[in-house]
């Protein structure tokens, strides 16, 4: 791992916050990357305007990417304890185009709850994690993107027993989400008959449909896709979307520089063929399907 002064200035904030850097649900809160077969190319000789973050990151030679870690298919710790999925190939785009390699990417594991605040507390420099874009947190937070269009699904043990379809036929029915995200509050608001039980990470859901203490888990249908092929004896998905999940960047609120040079990349590795190849070796391994078309980057 990269020795920089940005893990000292991450470990201060966390001490002020009071937070727990990420590790709670994983040994290895802070990974490096590493060099991986299709890593983007890196721009060399980058300049950017002083006191922008772009000229901050590139001088500090170092960016600090928050993902999800039990993810597969966007972001999930290999066996060797390093960060693969889509999500994270898309850090990777971002990074070299601010003229950094793999090496020099610190993955943080971000949960549903914590983005907001990791973003806001500046212990990361982007948030890229399956991160719907909504007003709710378009007011603490700001998104480039969208970069995937992702869509409320539900997951049950094979064979359904439940016979569950679709969201209405989770009333009387125990369902798991996770704390702090879009398809728990979807629940909460609209499926009020639905008993939820919530965790802080998707694999734990998993884990509570496997026990039979939970009879669906809902969330992202790519987010489910991973947890089926983990385990494609047990699970199943319904396969009936229900909302719309546009997939942001989440980052400081107000930095219009910093977003419109990630909209910027986004764009550029729509057209590129990037954004695909990253797809495709990732998230398009599990789902078997080629890279969808590229939604339209909203530069709201
Ligand atoms: N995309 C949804 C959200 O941002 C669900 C996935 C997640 O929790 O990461 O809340």
């Amino acid at each position: 791992m990269r020795l920089t002064t940005r893990p000292a200035r991450i470990a201060a904030t966390a001490a002020v916050f009071g937070v727990v850097l990420a590790g709670c649900s994983s040994e290895a809160g802070n990974q490096a990357a590493q060099e991986s077969d299709n890593a983007p190319e890196v721009a060399e000789d980058v300049e950017f305007e002083a006191g922008t973050t772009m000229a901050e990151i590139a001088d500090a030679g170092s960016i600090t990417i928050g993902t999800k870690f039990d993810q597969p298919g966007f972001g999930l710790l290999n066996p060797s304890g390093v960060p693969e999925g889509f999500d994270v190939e898309i850090g990777k785009i971002i990074a070299a185009k601010l003229g950094l390699d793999e090496g020099q990417i610190e993955f943080v594991e971000t949960v549903s709850a914590n983005r907001e605040s990791f973003i806001q507390n500046g212990q990361v420099d982007l948030v890229i994690a399956t991160y719907t874009i909504n007003d709710t947190r378009k007011e603490l937070v700001d998104f480039a993107g969208p970069y995937y269009e992702a869509g409320q699904d539900i997951m049950v043990a094979s064979g359904n027993p439940e016979g569950i379809e679709g969201p209405d036929d989770l009333a009387g029915k125990n369902v798991c989400s996770v704390e702090g995200s879009t398809p728990a509050q979807n629940i909460r608001d609209n499926y009020p008959e639905a008993t939820l039980t919530l965790f802080d990470v998707y694999s734990k859901c998993a884990d509570a449909l496997t026990n039979g203490q939970v009879d669906a888990v809902t969330t992202d249908n790519v987010i489910l896709t991973g947890l089926v092929a983990g385990n494609p004896d047990g699970f199943e998905l319904v396969g009936n979307p229900f909302t719309e999940e546009p997939y942001g960047i989440g980052l400081q609120l107000g930095d219009s520089d910093f977003r419109d040079f990630v909209n910027d990349v986004l764009e550029e590795s729509f057209d590129d063929g990037s954004w695909a190849d990253a797809w495709d070796s990732t998230a398009g391994q599990i789902t078997g399907e080629p890279a969808p078309e590229p939604p339209s980057v909203d530069r709201y």
